[in-house]
């Protein structure tokens, strides 16, 4: 069968590999012996969410390894697991499994740092997303982590239902400037997430969805990437970004013409963010040349045959954008 983790053969649900990654090694089944839990309000919460997002109907679960099982937890909670959200979206049942694959594409292809992740069943059959938390240390201790909404301080006491949807990707990056000592390393990795995310469709990469966490020498870093999905598939009406590039993107000359983000918006960013133009041009061509790499592992994933094709189509059209003609040379 297949890996549950990473899609390779294996004998188990899980390969070894995942399983170190995952669970400490112990044999964990890919079907949990329990049935999905009840008992929520999520018609009600749906009622007062104004923007309908992935993020905003999805419940979590906490999780913790127990005796070589895994069990629901209060406290404590090693792994969060996602199950199939209880709203009106597209596709609905492809979506623990669309952030799975959206996950293992940055790490297997683009080898960007992810949390531990995997697809895993409950009892009855129904699909779920499980990922380790990787705020938690080994001692059970955790790492302090604050996400961009926190740093920028916008709450929706203060700034709204729609918070974490105000700002930019440039914005974040001043911040990354400022907090983070290998700032250079950093910005590269932040400016390859958002033009990941651009490139599988994820329009709810929004300011809680980056952070930066504290090292054990009390250092900041950038986290992993989590909460990443082709969102698009799910909710159609989403726009292509969470949050603009940077300010009056949208009246750039290659925005006012073709009414979406191409390459030049990216290099732009990239400038914006203090990135050698060298560099950017090498970063934004990695993602444009990995196609067939991407389409094998859609292949080879647990989506539905439909999704499977609004996947494919959906990057297609991205990378078109991305390779995209430059109007306007930009003078870095
Ligand atoms: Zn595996």
């Amino acid at each position: 069968m297949k890996c549950k983790g990473c899609y390779k053969e294996t004998k188990d649900g899980y390969c070894l590999t995942c399983r170190k990654k995952l669970f400490d090694k112990a044999r964990i089944p890919d079907i949990l012996p329990f049935d999905p839990p009840k008992g929520n309000n999520l018609a009600s919460f749906q009622q007062h969410t104004k923007r309908l997002s992935i993020s905003g109907v999805q419940l979590k679960y906490s999780l913790r390894l127990e005796k070589k099982q895994l069990v629901l937890t209060e406290q404590n909670g090693e792994y969060i697991l996602k199950p199939i959200p209880a709203a009106q979206l597209e596709a609905l049942n492809d979506v623990p499994e669309n952030e799975h694959l959206t996950m293992q594409i940055a790490e297997q292809i683009f080898k960007i740092p992810t949390a531990a992740n995997a697809l895993i069943y409950f009892k009855d059959g129904t699909p779920a997303y499980i990922t380790k938390r990787f705020d938690v240390r080994p001692d059970g201790m955790k790492f302090q982590q604050e996400d961009f909404a926190q740093l920028t301080n916008r709450t929706k006491e203060a700034n709204g239902e729609h918070f974490k949807y105000d700002g930019s990707y440039e914005e974040i990056g001043v911040l990354i400037k400022k907090y983070v000592a290998t700032s250079v390393i950093t910005m590269e990795h932040f400016f390859q997430l958002v033009v990941f995310n651009y490139l599988i469709s994820n329009g709810d990469a929004h300011l809680k969805n980056f952070s930066l966490i504290r090292s054990e020498e009390g250092e900041y870093n950038l986290a992993p990437a989590y909460d990443i999905l082709s969102s698009v598939i799910h909710t159609p009406q989403e726009s292509d970004t969470a949050l603009d590039l940077y300010e009056k993107d949208m009246e750039s000359p290659y925005y006012a013409k073709y009414g979406h983000y191409g390459r030049e918006n990216f290099l732009e960013l990239a400038k914006r963010l203090g990135i050698q133009k060298k560099r950017a041009v090498k970063i934004i061509d990695n993602f444009t040349t990995k196609s067939d790499a991407m389409f094998q592992m859609i292949g080879a994933s647990f989506l539905s045959d439909e999704t499977k094709v609004r996947y494919i189509n959906n990057i297609t059209d991205k990378v078109t954008r991305l390779i995209g003609v430059v109007d306007d040379e930009i003078t870095w």
